[in-house]
Protein backbone atom coordinates (compact mmCIF):
# COMPACT_ATOMS: atom_id res chain seq x y z
CA UNK A 1 0.00 0.00 0.00
CA UNK A 2 1.17 3.61 -0.96
CA UNK A 3 1.84 6.08 1.68
CA UNK A 4 0.45 9.95 0.86
CA UNK A 5 2.03 13.04 1.35
CA UNK A 6 -0.08 15.93 1.31
CA UNK A 7 1.94 19.13 0.57
CA UNK A 8 -0.49 22.77 0.85
CA UNK A 9 0.85 26.76 0.35
CA UNK A 10 0.02 29.26 2.12
CA UNK A 11 0.39 33.26 2.55
CA UNK A 12 1.32 34.05 -1.25
CA UNK A 13 1.79 31.94 -4.28
CA UNK A 14 4.95 31.60 -5.76
CA UNK A 15 6.93 29.81 -2.91
CA UNK A 16 8.01 27.42 -4.77
CA UNK A 17 5.40 23.86 -3.70
CA UNK A 18 6.81 22.42 -6.80
CA UNK A 19 10.09 22.49 -5.99
CA UNK A 20 9.99 21.65 -2.23
CA UNK A 21 7.88 18.56 -3.41
CA UNK A 22 10.32 17.52 -6.47
CA UNK A 23 13.05 17.99 -3.99
CA UNK A 24 11.52 15.84 -0.91
CA UNK A 25 10.56 13.25 -3.54
CA UNK A 26 14.02 13.34 -4.68
CA UNK A 27 15.48 12.40 -1.25
CA UNK A 28 13.08 9.59 -0.75
CA UNK A 29 13.81 8.37 -4.21
CA UNK A 30 17.37 8.54 -3.53
CA UNK A 31 16.84 6.51 -0.11
CA UNK A 32 15.34 3.57 -2.85
CA UNK A 33 12.00 4.40 -2.30
CA UNK A 34 9.41 3.89 -5.78
CA UNK A 35 7.95 7.74 -5.59
CA UNK A 36 5.69 9.89 -7.93
CA UNK A 37 4.10 13.64 -7.21
CA UNK A 38 0.83 14.66 -8.41
CA UNK A 39 -0.69 18.16 -9.13
CA UNK A 40 -4.23 18.80 -8.15
CA UNK A 41 -4.98 22.75 -9.48
CA UNK A 42 -8.11 24.56 -8.30
CA UNK A 43 -9.34 26.29 -11.94
CA UNK A 44 -12.08 25.62 -14.02
CA UNK A 45 -9.65 24.68 -17.21
CA UNK A 46 -10.20 20.95 -17.63
CA UNK A 47 -6.43 21.36 -18.36
CA UNK A 48 -3.63 24.53 -18.75
CA UNK A 49 -3.77 23.49 -23.00
CA UNK A 50 -6.17 25.99 -23.57
CA UNK A 51 -4.50 28.65 -21.44
CA UNK A 52 -2.02 31.74 -22.27
CA UNK A 53 1.20 31.52 -21.47
CA UNK A 54 1.07 34.89 -19.90
CA UNK A 55 -1.31 32.76 -17.28
CA UNK A 56 0.11 29.88 -17.10
CA UNK A 57 3.24 29.87 -17.88
CA UNK A 58 4.33 26.71 -20.16
CA UNK A 59 2.33 24.08 -21.14
CA UNK A 60 4.33 20.99 -20.17
CA UNK A 61 3.16 17.96 -22.28
CA UNK A 62 3.35 14.06 -20.88
CA UNK A 63 4.29 11.17 -23.32
CA UNK A 64 0.23 10.17 -23.16
CA UNK A 65 -0.39 13.21 -24.52
CA UNK A 66 -1.74 15.13 -21.85
CA UNK A 67 -1.18 19.24 -21.56
CA UNK A 68 -0.46 19.80 -17.89
CA UNK A 69 0.87 22.25 -15.52
CA UNK A 70 4.77 23.23 -15.69
CA UNK A 71 5.61 21.87 -12.32
CA UNK A 72 5.17 17.91 -13.69
CA UNK A 73 7.92 18.76 -15.69
CA UNK A 74 10.27 19.61 -12.88
CA UNK A 75 8.66 16.43 -11.43
CA UNK A 76 9.84 14.57 -14.54
CA UNK A 77 13.47 16.47 -15.03
CA UNK A 78 14.42 15.82 -10.13
CA UNK A 79 13.14 12.10 -10.54
CA UNK A 80 13.93 10.96 -13.72
CA UNK A 81 11.03 9.32 -14.13
CA UNK A 82 7.72 9.72 -16.92
CA UNK A 83 4.67 11.11 -15.17
CA UNK A 84 0.95 11.20 -17.32
CA UNK A 85 -2.17 12.83 -17.25
CA UNK A 86 -3.45 10.75 -14.31
CA UNK A 87 -0.45 12.87 -12.18
CA UNK A 88 -2.46 16.33 -12.77
CA UNK A 89 -6.02 16.98 -12.00
CA UNK A 90 -7.79 20.34 -12.30
CA UNK A 91 -11.18 21.68 -10.64
CA UNK A 92 -12.72 21.41 -14.57
CA UNK A 93 -11.70 17.79 -14.69
CA UNK A 94 -13.21 16.50 -11.41
CA UNK A 95 -16.45 18.53 -12.06
CA UNK A 96 -16.69 17.24 -15.86
CA UNK A 97 -16.20 13.68 -14.26
CA UNK A 98 -18.99 14.46 -11.88
CA UNK A 99 -21.40 15.68 -13.99
CA UNK A 100 -20.92 13.25 -16.79
CA UNK A 101 -21.81 10.83 -14.19
CA UNK A 102 -24.93 12.71 -13.18
CA UNK A 103 -26.09 12.25 -17.00
CA UNK A 104 -25.67 8.78 -16.72
CA UNK A 105 -27.61 8.44 -14.37
CA UNK A 106 -24.91 7.13 -11.74
CA UNK A 107 -26.28 9.17 -8.52
CA UNK A 108 -29.40 7.37 -8.67
CA UNK A 109 -31.54 10.15 -7.99
CA UNK A 110 -29.64 11.30 -5.84
CA UNK A 111 -28.94 15.26 -5.35
CA UNK A 112 -25.35 16.14 -6.57
CA UNK A 113 -23.58 18.28 -4.02
CA UNK A 114 -19.89 19.10 -3.82
CA UNK A 115 -19.93 17.29 -0.53
CA UNK A 116 -19.70 14.63 -0.72
CA UNK A 117 -19.90 14.15 -4.60
CA UNK A 118 -17.41 16.56 -5.42
CA UNK A 119 -15.24 15.61 -2.58
CA UNK A 120 -15.02 11.50 -3.00
CA UNK A 121 -13.96 11.96 -6.99
CA UNK A 122 -10.96 14.61 -5.73
CA UNK A 123 -10.18 11.34 -3.32
CA UNK A 124 -10.62 8.75 -5.71
CA UNK A 125 -8.79 10.78 -8.00
CA UNK A 126 -5.94 11.74 -5.07
CA UNK A 127 -5.34 7.79 -4.55
CA UNK A 128 -5.39 6.49 -7.96
CA UNK A 129 -1.77 6.23 -8.37
CA UNK A 130 -1.48 4.69 -5.13
CA UNK A 131 -2.40 1.90 -6.92
CA UNK A 132 0.62 1.61 -9.43
CA UNK A 133 3.19 -0.17 -7.34
CA UNK A 134 4.27 3.46 -5.77
CA UNK A 135 5.67 3.58 -2.09
CA UNK A 136 4.70 7.10 -1.69
CA UNK A 137 2.38 9.37 -3.88
CA UNK A 138 3.40 13.01 -3.11
CA UNK A 139 0.16 15.31 -3.86
CA UNK A 140 1.05 19.09 -4.58
CA UNK A 141 -1.95 21.59 -4.42
CA UNK A 142 -2.17 24.09 -6.19
CA UNK A 143 -3.45 27.90 -4.71
CA UNK A 144 -3.33 29.03 -1.56
CA UNK A 145 -4.92 27.87 1.84
CA UNK A 146 -8.08 30.37 2.01
CA UNK A 147 -8.80 30.64 -1.62
CA UNK A 148 -12.51 29.71 -2.16
CA UNK A 149 -11.67 27.84 -5.01
CA UNK A 150 -9.30 25.36 -2.63
CA UNK A 151 -12.10 24.86 -0.06
CA UNK A 152 -13.14 21.30 -1.63
CA UNK A 153 -9.65 19.88 -1.75
CA UNK A 154 -8.58 21.22 1.33
CA UNK A 155 -11.89 19.42 3.12
CA UNK A 156 -11.09 16.09 0.61
CA UNK A 157 -7.70 16.13 2.09
CA UNK A 158 -9.03 16.60 6.04
CA UNK A 159 -11.22 13.43 5.15
CA UNK A 160 -8.46 11.55 4.31
CA UNK A 161 -6.36 12.15 6.85
CA UNK A 162 -8.71 10.67 9.37
CA UNK A 163 -9.67 7.50 6.58
CA UNK A 164 -6.36 6.61 6.26
CA UNK A 165 -4.12 4.43 8.84
CA UNK A 166 -2.13 7.46 10.72
CA UNK A 167 1.20 6.24 9.72
CA UNK A 168 -0.08 5.93 5.79
CA UNK A 169 -0.65 10.33 6.01
CA UNK A 170 1.50 13.21 6.24
CA UNK A 171 0.83 16.95 5.49
CA UNK A 172 3.26 19.46 4.72
CA UNK A 173 2.98 23.26 4.58
CA UNK A 174 5.11 25.67 2.90
CA UNK A 175 4.69 29.54 3.92
CA UNK A 176 6.86 32.69 3.99
CA UNK A 177 8.61 33.97 6.98
CA UNK A 178 9.34 37.26 5.64
CA UNK A 179 12.28 39.54 6.60
CA UNK A 180 10.72 43.00 7.40
CA UNK A 181 14.10 45.44 6.58
CA UNK A 182 13.11 48.52 8.97
CA UNK A 183 12.48 46.04 12.17
CA UNK A 184 15.32 44.36 10.74
CA UNK A 185 13.62 41.26 11.69
CA UNK A 186 12.00 37.83 10.32
CA UNK A 187 8.17 37.40 11.13
CA UNK A 188 6.40 34.20 11.95
CA UNK A 189 3.03 35.89 12.01
CA UNK A 190 1.83 35.23 8.45
CA UNK A 191 2.71 31.60 9.01
CA UNK A 192 1.26 31.36 12.26
CA UNK A 193 -2.15 32.73 10.47
CA UNK A 194 -1.91 30.85 7.70
CA UNK A 195 -1.26 27.53 10.06
CA UNK A 196 -4.65 28.99 12.13
CA UNK A 197 -6.49 29.19 8.48
CA UNK A 198 -6.08 25.30 7.72
CA UNK A 199 -6.61 24.39 11.20
CA UNK A 200 -9.96 26.00 10.85
CA UNK A 201 -10.51 23.82 7.90
CA UNK A 202 -9.74 20.89 9.51
CA UNK A 203 -6.45 20.40 8.52
CA UNK A 204 -3.62 20.09 11.01
CA UNK A 205 0.23 20.13 9.32
CA UNK A 206 2.83 17.58 9.99
CA UNK A 207 5.40 19.71 8.95
CA UNK A 208 6.16 23.25 7.99
CA UNK A 209 8.51 24.77 5.64
CA UNK A 210 9.63 28.08 5.72
CA UNK A 211 10.46 30.13 2.53
CA UNK A 212 13.26 32.38 3.79
CA UNK A 213 15.86 34.76 2.74
CA UNK A 214 17.83 34.77 6.04
CA UNK A 215 18.04 31.81 8.68
CA UNK A 216 16.19 30.74 11.08
CA UNK A 217 17.30 30.84 14.20
CA UNK A 218 16.53 27.68 16.88
CA UNK A 219 14.33 30.13 18.77
CA UNK A 220 12.39 31.39 15.59
CA UNK A 221 11.68 27.63 15.29
CA UNK A 222 10.97 27.28 18.22
CA UNK A 223 8.12 29.97 18.15
CA UNK A 224 6.69 28.56 15.04
CA UNK A 225 6.21 25.02 16.32
CA UNK A 226 4.97 26.21 19.39
CA UNK A 227 2.73 28.54 17.89
CA UNK A 228 1.97 26.12 14.95
CA UNK A 229 1.81 22.88 16.54
CA UNK A 230 4.20 21.02 15.45
CA UNK A 231 7.60 19.48 17.37
CA UNK A 232 10.25 22.35 17.04
CA UNK A 233 12.75 19.57 14.28
CA UNK A 234 9.49 20.01 11.89
CA UNK A 235 10.00 23.72 11.34
CA UNK A 236 12.28 23.11 8.11
CA UNK A 237 14.23 26.35 6.60
CA UNK A 238 13.99 26.57 2.76
CA UNK A 239 16.15 29.53 2.30
CA UNK A 240 16.43 31.16 -1.24
CA UNK A 241 18.95 28.84 -3.34
CA UNK A 242 21.37 29.77 -6.21
CA UNK A 243 20.00 27.11 -8.62
CA UNK A 244 16.47 25.20 -7.86
CA UNK A 245 18.75 21.78 -8.40
CA UNK A 246 20.38 22.73 -4.58
CA UNK A 247 16.68 22.66 -3.01
CA UNK A 248 17.24 18.58 -2.24
CA UNK A 249 20.51 19.04 -0.64
CA UNK A 250 19.38 21.92 1.16
CA UNK A 251 16.24 19.54 2.21
CA UNK A 252 18.62 16.80 3.45
CA UNK A 253 20.33 18.66 5.53
CA UNK A 254 17.32 19.96 7.11
CA UNK A 255 16.52 16.45 7.62
CA UNK A 256 12.97 16.90 5.08
CA UNK A 257 13.54 13.19 4.01
CA UNK A 258 13.73 12.23 7.45
CA UNK A 259 11.48 13.33 9.79
CA UNK A 260 8.51 12.13 6.69
CA UNK A 261 10.18 8.28 6.71
CA UNK A 262 9.70 8.69 10.66
CA UNK A 263 5.93 9.84 10.95
CA UNK A 264 5.16 7.60 7.91
CA UNK A 265 6.71 5.30 9.95
CA UNK A 266 9.35 3.66 6.84
CA UNK A 267 11.78 1.97 8.31
CA UNK A 268 13.38 -0.13 5.38
CA UNK A 269 15.43 2.35 3.30
CA UNK A 270 18.75 3.07 2.38
CA UNK A 271 21.60 6.15 2.67
CA UNK A 272 20.22 8.79 -0.09
CA UNK A 273 21.99 7.80 -3.29
CA UNK A 274 23.01 11.56 -4.63
CA UNK A 275 25.82 10.87 -6.50
CA UNK A 276 25.37 11.59 -9.61
CA UNK A 277 23.30 14.63 -8.74
CA UNK A 278 26.08 16.16 -6.77
CA UNK A 279 28.12 15.61 -9.65
CA UNK A 280 25.80 17.58 -11.82
CA UNK A 281 25.74 19.93 -9.35
CA UNK A 282 29.60 20.73 -9.12
CA UNK A 283 29.90 21.17 -12.92
CA UNK A 284 26.91 23.50 -12.61
CA UNK A 285 28.67 25.38 -10.31
CA UNK A 286 31.97 25.21 -11.59
CA UNK A 287 31.83 26.02 -15.38
CA UNK A 288 35.18 26.36 -17.39
CA UNK A 289 33.82 28.05 -20.18
CA UNK A 290 30.50 30.06 -21.16
CA UNK A 291 28.32 30.31 -24.36
CA UNK A 292 25.87 32.96 -25.72
CA UNK A 293 22.85 31.67 -26.78
CA UNK A 294 19.96 33.76 -27.93
CA UNK A 295 16.17 32.37 -27.34
CA UNK A 296 13.99 33.99 -29.65
CA UNK A 297 10.40 34.16 -28.54
CA UNK A 298 7.28 36.58 -28.20
CA UNK A 299 7.15 35.59 -24.37
CA UNK A 300 10.81 36.43 -23.65
CA UNK A 301 9.29 38.92 -20.69
CA UNK A 302 7.82 35.39 -19.01
CA UNK A 303 10.50 32.91 -18.03
CA UNK A 304 8.01 30.40 -17.46
CA UNK A 305 7.04 30.62 -21.25
CA UNK A 306 10.25 28.78 -21.45
CA UNK A 307 10.81 26.89 -18.54
CA UNK A 308 11.60 23.47 -20.30
CA UNK A 309 13.95 24.71 -22.75
CA UNK A 310 15.71 27.01 -19.86
CA UNK A 311 16.13 23.72 -18.01
CA UNK A 312 17.48 21.31 -20.60
CA UNK A 313 20.09 24.39 -21.52
CA UNK A 314 21.39 23.93 -17.62
CA UNK A 315 21.77 20.08 -17.91
CA UNK A 316 23.34 20.06 -21.51
CA UNK A 317 25.49 23.32 -20.49
CA UNK A 318 26.61 21.26 -17.10
CA UNK A 319 27.91 18.29 -19.13
CA UNK A 320 29.32 20.40 -21.53
CA UNK A 321 31.34 22.27 -18.41
CA UNK A 322 30.21 25.32 -19.42
CA UNK A 323 27.69 27.84 -18.27
CA UNK A 324 24.73 29.44 -20.61
CA UNK A 325 23.96 32.21 -20.78
CA UNK A 326 20.43 33.02 -22.42
CA UNK A 327 19.83 36.42 -24.34
CA UNK A 328 16.50 36.87 -24.63
CA UNK A 329 15.46 38.45 -27.76
CA UNK A 330 12.14 39.54 -28.78
CA UNK A 331 11.61 38.41 -32.25
CA UNK A 332 8.83 41.12 -33.00
CA UNK A 333 11.87 43.63 -32.39
CA UNK A 334 14.31 42.09 -34.73
CA UNK A 335 14.26 43.44 -38.35
CA UNK A 336 16.89 43.14 -41.36
CA UNK A 337 18.12 46.45 -40.10
CA UNK A 338 19.35 45.51 -36.62
CA UNK A 339 19.26 41.48 -37.12
CA UNK A 340 23.06 41.78 -37.38
CA UNK A 341 23.81 43.71 -34.55
CA UNK A 342 21.06 41.91 -31.95
CA UNK A 343 22.53 38.58 -32.98
CA UNK A 344 25.95 39.36 -33.19
CA UNK A 345 27.51 38.46 -29.87
CA UNK A 346 25.84 34.71 -29.74
CA UNK A 347 27.12 31.32 -30.15
CA UNK A 348 23.96 29.95 -30.89
CA UNK A 349 20.67 30.45 -32.06
CA UNK A 350 17.27 28.85 -30.49
CA UNK A 351 13.67 29.67 -31.93
CA UNK A 352 11.39 28.85 -29.77
CA UNK A 353 7.70 27.09 -30.41
CA UNK A 354 4.49 29.22 -30.13
CA UNK A 355 1.69 30.35 -31.80
CA UNK A 356 -0.16 32.65 -34.18
CA UNK A 357 1.40 35.74 -36.75
CA UNK A 358 2.87 38.12 -33.74
CA UNK A 359 6.53 38.20 -34.11
CA UNK A 360 6.81 35.54 -37.15
CA UNK A 361 8.63 37.70 -39.31
CA UNK A 362 11.56 38.70 -36.87
CA UNK A 363 11.98 34.57 -36.23
CA UNK A 364 12.31 34.27 -39.76
CA UNK A 365 15.16 36.63 -40.41
CA UNK A 366 16.87 35.66 -37.23
CA UNK A 367 16.91 31.79 -39.07
CA UNK A 368 18.07 33.56 -41.94
CA UNK A 369 20.64 35.25 -39.92
CA UNK A 370 22.13 31.73 -38.54
CA UNK A 371 21.68 29.77 -41.59
CA UNK A 372 24.31 32.95 -43.81
CA UNK A 373 26.89 32.99 -40.50
CA UNK A 374 27.12 29.78 -39.71
CA UNK A 375 25.82 30.11 -36.34
CA UNK A 376 24.61 27.22 -34.54
CA UNK A 377 20.66 27.14 -35.17
CA UNK A 378 17.88 25.09 -33.38
CA UNK A 379 14.50 25.04 -34.16
CA UNK A 380 11.99 23.93 -31.77
CA UNK A 381 8.09 23.14 -33.46
CA UNK A 382 7.27 26.86 -34.06
CA UNK A 383 10.84 27.09 -34.89
CA UNK A 384 11.88 24.20 -37.24
CA UNK A 385 8.61 25.52 -39.16
CA UNK A 386 10.35 28.94 -39.49
CA UNK A 387 13.14 27.24 -40.77
CA UNK A 388 11.33 25.96 -43.53
CA UNK A 389 9.51 28.89 -44.45
CA UNK A 390 13.06 30.82 -44.26
CA UNK A 391 14.38 28.31 -47.00
CA UNK A 392 11.71 28.51 -49.16
CA UNK A 393 11.56 32.17 -49.59
CA UNK A 394 15.49 32.77 -49.54
CA UNK A 395 17.13 30.06 -50.85
CA UNK A 396 14.12 27.96 -53.14
CA UNK A 397 13.03 31.38 -54.24
CA UNK A 398 8.90 30.85 -53.44
CA UNK A 399 8.31 33.87 -52.78
CA UNK A 400 5.93 34.56 -49.75
CA UNK A 401 5.94 30.86 -48.94
CA UNK A 402 4.31 30.48 -46.01
CA UNK A 403 2.52 27.89 -43.15
CA UNK A 404 -1.42 28.32 -43.80
CA UNK A 405 -1.78 28.89 -40.41
CA UNK A 406 -0.32 32.57 -40.38
CA UNK A 407 -1.69 32.93 -44.37
CA UNK A 408 -4.12 30.86 -45.44
CA UNK A 409 -4.14 31.96 -49.09
CA UNK A 410 0.16 31.49 -49.46
CA UNK A 411 1.31 30.91 -52.96
CA UNK A 412 3.66 28.11 -51.19
CA UNK A 413 2.10 26.29 -48.50
CA UNK A 414 5.39 24.50 -46.94
CA UNK A 415 3.76 24.51 -43.59
CA UNK A 416 0.32 22.83 -43.79
CA UNK A 417 -2.54 21.40 -41.90
CA UNK A 418 -2.64 17.31 -41.84
CA UNK A 419 -5.94 16.28 -42.94
CA UNK A 420 -6.77 15.21 -39.39
CA UNK A 421 -7.13 18.34 -37.80
CA UNK A 422 -8.92 20.27 -41.06
CA UNK A 423 -12.33 19.17 -39.28
CA UNK A 424 -11.60 19.74 -35.38
CA UNK A 425 -13.33 22.82 -34.28
CA UNK A 426 -12.88 22.76 -30.53
CA UNK A 427 -9.45 23.51 -29.33
CA UNK A 428 -8.87 21.80 -26.19
CA UNK A 429 -7.13 18.56 -26.24
CA UNK A 430 -7.05 18.27 -29.93
CA UNK A 431 -3.66 18.87 -31.13
CA UNK A 432 -0.72 16.62 -32.23
CA UNK A 433 0.10 15.56 -28.65
CA UNK A 434 2.56 13.35 -26.95
CA UNK A 435 4.88 10.72 -27.91
CA UNK A 436 5.48 9.79 -31.60
CA UNK A 437 8.52 7.23 -33.36
CA UNK A 438 10.61 8.93 -35.28
CA UNK A 439 13.54 7.12 -37.91
CA UNK A 440 16.60 8.58 -38.62
CA UNK A 441 18.36 9.06 -41.74
CA UNK A 442 21.71 7.02 -42.01
CA UNK A 443 24.56 9.66 -42.11
CA UNK A 444 22.40 12.21 -40.81
CA UNK A 445 23.63 14.97 -38.28
CA UNK A 446 20.47 13.55 -36.39
CA UNK A 447 21.22 10.07 -36.44
CA UNK A 448 24.85 10.99 -35.23
CA UNK A 449 23.92 12.80 -32.15
CA UNK A 450 21.05 10.46 -31.23
CA UNK A 451 23.26 7.10 -31.95
CA UNK A 452 20.30 5.30 -32.94
CA UNK A 453 17.73 4.75 -35.84
CA UNK A 454 14.36 4.97 -33.76
CA UNK A 455 13.66 7.61 -31.12
CA UNK A 456 10.25 8.96 -29.48
CA UNK A 457 9.79 12.33 -28.85
CA UNK A 458 6.36 14.46 -28.00
CA UNK A 459 4.84 16.69 -29.67
CA UNK A 460 2.35 19.52 -29.52
CA UNK A 461 1.46 21.22 -32.53
CA UNK A 462 -1.06 21.30 -35.41
CA UNK A 463 0.45 21.71 -38.62
CA UNK A 464 3.34 19.67 -40.46
CA UNK A 465 6.10 20.63 -42.99
CA UNK A 466 4.42 19.88 -46.44
CA UNK A 467 5.25 16.95 -48.13
CA UNK A 468 4.71 18.06 -51.90
CA UNK A 469 7.39 19.91 -51.21
CA UNK A 470 9.73 17.97 -49.92
CA UNK A 471 12.22 16.70 -53.14
CA UNK A 472 12.18 19.91 -53.90
CA UNK A 473 13.85 20.99 -50.23
CA UNK A 474 15.90 17.64 -50.46
CA UNK A 475 17.37 18.92 -53.66
CA UNK A 476 18.21 22.11 -52.63
CA UNK A 477 20.25 21.00 -49.71
CA UNK A 478 17.74 21.02 -47.02
CA UNK A 479 17.30 17.48 -45.88
CA UNK A 480 14.25 15.79 -44.00
CA UNK A 481 16.84 13.62 -41.52
CA UNK A 482 13.74 12.23 -39.32
CA UNK A 483 10.92 11.04 -40.24
CA UNK A 484 7.05 9.42 -38.62
CA UNK A 485 7.83 5.44 -39.77
CA UNK A 486 3.74 5.27 -40.28
CA UNK A 487 2.73 8.23 -41.71
CA UNK A 488 5.96 9.89 -43.36
CA UNK A 489 5.74 13.35 -41.50
CA UNK A 490 8.69 14.93 -41.14
CA UNK A 491 9.77 15.08 -37.89
CA UNK A 492 13.35 16.88 -38.19
CA UNK A 493 14.85 19.46 -40.72
CA UNK A 494 18.52 19.86 -41.35
CA UNK A 495 21.23 21.98 -43.52
CA UNK A 496 24.42 19.65 -44.63
CA UNK A 497 26.62 22.89 -45.46
CA UNK A 498 26.16 24.23 -42.05
CA UNK A 499 28.17 23.34 -38.81
CA UNK A 500 24.53 22.99 -36.56
CA UNK A 501 21.47 23.54 -38.22
CA UNK A 502 18.50 21.69 -36.79
CA UNK A 503 14.41 21.96 -36.70
CA UNK A 504 12.63 19.83 -34.87
CA UNK A 505 9.07 19.49 -34.80
CA UNK A 506 8.92 17.76 -31.59
CA UNK A 507 9.18 19.38 -28.34
CA UNK A 508 13.05 17.86 -27.16
CA UNK A 509 13.04 19.84 -24.20
CA UNK A 510 10.09 18.15 -22.41
CA UNK A 511 12.39 15.16 -22.07
CA UNK A 512 15.53 16.62 -20.73
CA UNK A 513 16.28 15.41 -17.30
CA UNK A 514 19.50 15.83 -14.58
CA UNK A 515 20.20 12.17 -15.40
CA UNK A 516 19.31 12.57 -18.85
CA UNK A 517 20.16 15.74 -20.53
CA UNK A 518 18.71 15.99 -23.89
CA UNK A 519 21.65 14.74 -27.24
CA UNK A 520 20.17 17.71 -29.18
CA UNK A 521 20.24 20.03 -26.49
CA UNK A 522 23.93 18.59 -25.60
CA UNK A 523 25.10 18.53 -29.14
CA UNK A 524 23.93 22.18 -29.60
CA UNK A 525 25.57 23.33 -26.86
CA UNK A 526 28.99 21.42 -28.03
CA UNK A 527 28.42 23.23 -31.50
CA UNK A 528 27.91 26.78 -29.80
CA UNK A 529 31.50 26.48 -27.85
CA UNK A 530 32.83 25.30 -30.70
CA UNK A 531 31.82 28.17 -32.76
CA UNK A 532 32.57 30.39 -29.92
CA UNK A 533 36.32 29.25 -29.91
CA UNK A 534 36.94 29.57 -33.64
CA UNK A 535 34.99 33.26 -33.39
CA UNK A 536 37.94 33.77 -30.97
CA UNK A 537 40.25 32.79 -33.38
CA UNK A 538 39.14 33.98 -36.56
CA UNK A 539 36.36 35.85 -38.30
CA UNK A 540 33.84 33.33 -39.76
CA UNK A 541 33.56 32.92 -43.73
CA UNK A 542 29.52 33.47 -44.81
CA UNK A 543 28.35 30.30 -46.16
CA UNK A 544 25.68 31.35 -48.85
CA UNK A 545 23.39 28.66 -50.02
CA UNK A 546 22.73 29.33 -53.77
CA UNK A 547 19.28 30.58 -54.54
CA UNK A 548 17.83 28.32 -56.93
CA UNK A 549 16.48 30.07 -60.21
CA UNK A 550 12.35 30.56 -60.05
N1 LIG B 1 1.75 26.82 -34.12
C1 LIG B 1 2.45 25.69 -34.63
C2 LIG B 1 1.54 24.50 -34.85
O1 LIG B 1 0.50 24.40 -34.23
C3 LIG B 1 3.62 25.31 -33.74
C4 LIG B 1 3.22 24.86 -32.38
C5 LIG B 1 4.35 24.86 -31.38
O2 LIG B 1 5.37 25.52 -31.57
N2 LIG B 1 4.16 24.14 -30.29
O3 LIG B 1 1.85 23.64 -35.61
Amino acid sequence: MAKYIFVTGGVTSSLGKGIISASLAKLLQARGLKVTIQKFDPYINIDPGTLNPYEHGECYVTEDGAETDLDLGHYERFLNIFTSQSNNVTTGRIYQTVINKEREGAYLGKTVQVIPHITDEIKRQMLLLGKEGFDIVITELGGTVGDIESLPFIEAVRQLQWELPDEDCLIIHLTLVPYLKAAKELKTKPTQHSVKLLSQEGVNPDIIVCRTERPLSPELRRKIALFCNVKTDAVIEAADASTIYEVPLAMMREKLDQICLKKLNITQYNEPELGKWKEFLDKLKYPKGKVNIGLIGKYIELQDAYKSILEAFIHAGAINECSVNVVNIHSEFISRENVAEKLGTLDGLLVAPGFGLRGIEGKIIAVKHARENGLPFFGICLGMQMSVIEYARNVLNLANAHSTEMEENTPYPVIALMDDQKDITTKGGTMRLGSYPCDLKEGSLARKIYGRERITERHRHRWEFNNAYLDLFESHGMIASGRNPETGLVEIVELSNHPFFIGVQYHPELKSTVENPHPLFVAFINAARHFSDEKSIKPRPIAQNEPVQA
